[in-house]
């Protein structure tokens, strides 16, 4: 009988690792939980140790979640970029007297969203910057008029930062207001605003945002009130590797409380057109060895807890993206349908990709592609071969591999 090809590769990996390395992924295969020093090893794992770290995590996936790509056919819907908050990585939030400012109609979000679901997307995301006007039930009355037009659009929307700033300006305590907004149709919240889970950190990201125990509380109660939510991270900037374990770690014993995230996204930093790279010292985003390591040490400490560990196609460019979809990762992330975020770093091409394009793509790594909803149940699983055969590298018209664009919550 012939051995396992996945059990092969990953005896292979073992073998040519360091002792330390090895300890820890054989700790994980026998259903260990990685400590903060393992997760620490792995975090800076190099040369013929990352390639184990890689080929190992890309074992673990296939175990976890098997051989599918999945991706969700969505669109990005940034209500406005007015925001005060003053993110120093952020190249989109504008001041509301900017000659680029602009702020959407409750009815235009509905006319995007109603677009969006006529050309075949089953979930809006919806995510924008925080003016100092917003009407406090400015959310709830996009998610009414949503769910009004399109009761079966699931709604993906506000970060935690959002909903605190909804809570305040409102007056309403938290729960009492998740729970509006899960009567008002919200189906989930994107883990975003959560950048570096230290508090020491986000002081030199952004001393405005919400600070660790709230972004830990908002995300927990959404959970308990089954309000699933994504989580993330912000990579590449002024962090340091056990930054990423602590965060991953934070999260991991979140999901063994509420079991809510329904995935993990790294988000690689974007630098371009940031104060943050510009005047705060940040590195200018992380090289192909980072991204690769980020989500291989994702998937490792994430196992058991955390199934689906997605690639931000808009921060990474397509051909990273592949690489990481083969060190870990599942997901391809949504279509996304939107231009903002690209316009507002001056970028000019667009900002989607085709259901049939990340097909492609995803048929030329050998995997299958899987279109999933927001909460991962399957649409359709494209097994068996369709249209011509799918080039070597993607030749695609719209991102380019490589190519960046400013950082904006939901941008993933
Ligand atoms: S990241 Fe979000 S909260 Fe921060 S400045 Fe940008 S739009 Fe505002």
């Amino acid at each position: 009988m012939s051995a396992d090809p996945e059990e092969t590769k990953s005896r292979a990996a073992l073998s040519s690792c360091s002792v330390g390395l090895r300890e820890c992924l054989e700790a994980t295969r026998a259903g260990h939980e990685l400590t903060f020093e393992q997760g620490l090893l792995l975090a800076t794992a190099a040369d013929a140790d990352l390639e184990a770290l890689v080929s190992f995590a890309d074992t673990l996936r296939h175990e976890a979640v098997g051989d599918a790509i999945t991706y969700v056919v969505n669109r990005n819907i940034n209500f406005t970029n007015v925001c005060f908050v003053g993110c120093s990585f952020c190249g989109f939030g504008k001041g509301s007297g900017a000659l680029d400012a602009y702020s959407l109609s409750v009815d235009e979000v509905v006319r995007k969203a109603r677009e969006a679901w006529d050309t075949g997307a089953t979930e809006v995301c919806i995510q924008g910057g925080l003016p100092r006007d917003l009407d406090g039930f400015f959310y709830r009355d996009i998610l009414r008029a949503i769910k009004r037009a399109i009761p079966a659009m699931h709604v993906h929307a506000f970060s935690p930062m959002e909903i605190s700033y909804g809570v305040d300006k409102t007056a309403t305590p938290l729960r009492d207001y998740l729970q509006m907004m899960k009567d008002e149709g919200l189906g989930s919240i994107p883990g975003t605003a959560a950048e570096i889970l230290d508090d020491r950190v986000r002081r030199e990201l952004s001393p405005n945002k919400l600070p660790v125990a709230r972004w830990v509380e908002i995300i927990t109660a959404a959970h308990e009130l089954g309000i699933p939510s994504t989580s993330t991270m912000m990579y590449g900037h002024v962090e340091e590797p056990a930054d990423w374990v602590r965060h991953i770690l934070l999260l991991r014993s979140i999901q063994k409380r509420t079991g809510g995230f329904t995935e993990f996204v790294p988000l690689g930093f974007i630098h371009e057109n940031t104060r943050l790279f510009k005047h705060g010292g940040a590195r200018p985003g992380a090289r192909r060895e980072e991204h690769l390591r980020v989500h291989a040490l994702a998937r490792v400490l994430l196992h058991g807890a955390i199934k689906n560990i997605q690639v931000s196609w808009v921060k990474l460019g397509f051909e990273t993206s592949l690489a990481c979809l083969k060190a870990g990762a599942n997901d391809f992330s949504g279509t996304l349908m939107e231009e903002n975020i690209s316009k507002a770093a001056g970028a000019t091409f667009g900002e989607y990709v085709s259901p049939q394009d990340f097909r492609r793509m995803i048929r030329s790594i050998a995997r299958v592609p899987a279109e999933r909803t927001t909460t991962y149940k399957l649409r359709h699983l494209y097994d068996s071969h369709e249209g011509p055969a799918a080039p070597a590298q993607p030749q695609l018209n719209l991102v380019q591999s490589g190519a960046h664009v400013s950082y904006a919550e939901g941008a993933y």
